[in-house]
């Protein structure tokens, strides 16, 4: 039986521990690391706020349970309720939303018809906003024993209502493959190197693939921590999440280790929570830290109406 809410609680909490620190320096958490989870700092939220990276996993999981399957116009017009309507959010308030993902729902707003169009496809344009949201498709390709090339054209087309460009897209169909592979029951080791192998040029060009190089030819644990960006960039959100999952052996670490790379804290720590949660499971995650989640119940009972879906009962 497939449980989502290894994956999905674990990348919220990561997301939620992220959220106070966002655009803190390294220098600074290397002095004072977080170890708990937090209120206000960085976005004046309190502890247990999660963030638009939360929100619209959310919104896509909501989608894929009211439609038994992936819609692609249901799952913008969700994102649409969630940048309108504040749907989705653990306060009522949206507290940050990426210029690439405000201007492809807006541009889904005025045109319903298009929905896997509206999303930016110039190199700028690869913030992680489709990365950090991408995770119920892996459970939903996962759940289906879809092959590699049906699993490439949903993860294009989710990616691209917001995130068009095939940079991002990459990144996305990468972080995929690699949950897939945990479900598969592999290890983070094994699944990486399962990784490594995938004939890309099937479906990207070599300029992009290139960009990729440090997760794919060489290999991303080995690189020193200075090596390491955890920008909004989606090349090293991905970068830094698979180099903190694989250089530790808890979910608890991986989440503290993710956070304390500073920058883009919540959305490295929504990646590897996602990873780490499929791979150590529900019941590895610190209790404190799911009490610590607003509307915790919630998020529980959208788990387990999403597993029936994946379950097929
Ligand atoms: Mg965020």
């Amino acid at each position: 039986m497939i449980d989502s809410k290894d994956g999905i609680i674990g990348l919220i909490i990561g997301d939620a521990m992220g959220v106070p620190l966002e655009f803190c320096m390294r220098k600074r958490l290397m002095i004072n690391p977080t170890t708990e989870m937090k209120g206000y700092g960085s976005h004046n939220m309190p502890k247990g706020s999660w963030s638009d990276d939360s929100s619209l996993t959310i919104a896509t999981i909501d989608s894929i349970i009211k439609n038994n399957k992936i819609v692609y116009q249901d799952i913008a017009t969700n994102f649409l309720l969630w940048m309108k309507e504040a749907k989705y959010t653990p306060t009522g308030k949206v507290f940050d939303i990426g210029r690439t993902c405000l201007r492809a729902i807006s541009r889904f707003e005025e045109n319903k018809d298009l929905a896997e169009k509206c999303g930016g496809n110039k190199v700028y344009d690869n913030g992680n906003g489709s990365l950090m949201r991408i995770l119920p498709i892996a459970y939903y390709c996962y759940s289906r024993k879809m092959q590699e090339n049906d699993i490439y054209e949903i993860v294009k087309n989710v990616s691209s209502i917001t995130h068009r460009h095939e940079i991002s897209i990459m990144g996305c169909f990468i972080y995929v493959l690699y949950c897939v592979e945990l479900l598969c029951g592999k290890n983070i080791e094994d699944a990486y190197n399962f990784i490594q192998k995938i004939n890309y040029t099937k479906y990207f060009s070599l300029d992009t693939i290139t960009c990729y190089d440090r997760i794919l030819k060489n290999n991303i644990k080995e690189y020193s921590l200075d090596k390491i960006n955890s920008t909004g960039y989606v090349v090293d959100t991905l970068e830094a999440s698979l180099w903190v999952l694989l250089n530790n052996s808890s979910y608890n670490d991986s989440i503290i280790n993710a956070i304390n790379l500073g920058n883009d804290t919540d959305t490295v720590g929504a990646c590897t929570g996602g990873f780490a949660g499929i791979y150590y499971g529900f019941n590895s995650i610190k209790e404190s830290w799911k009490k610590d989640l607003l509307k915790y119940e919630y998020i529980e009972n959208l788990c387990n109406d999403f597993n029936k879906v994946l379950n097929n009962v």
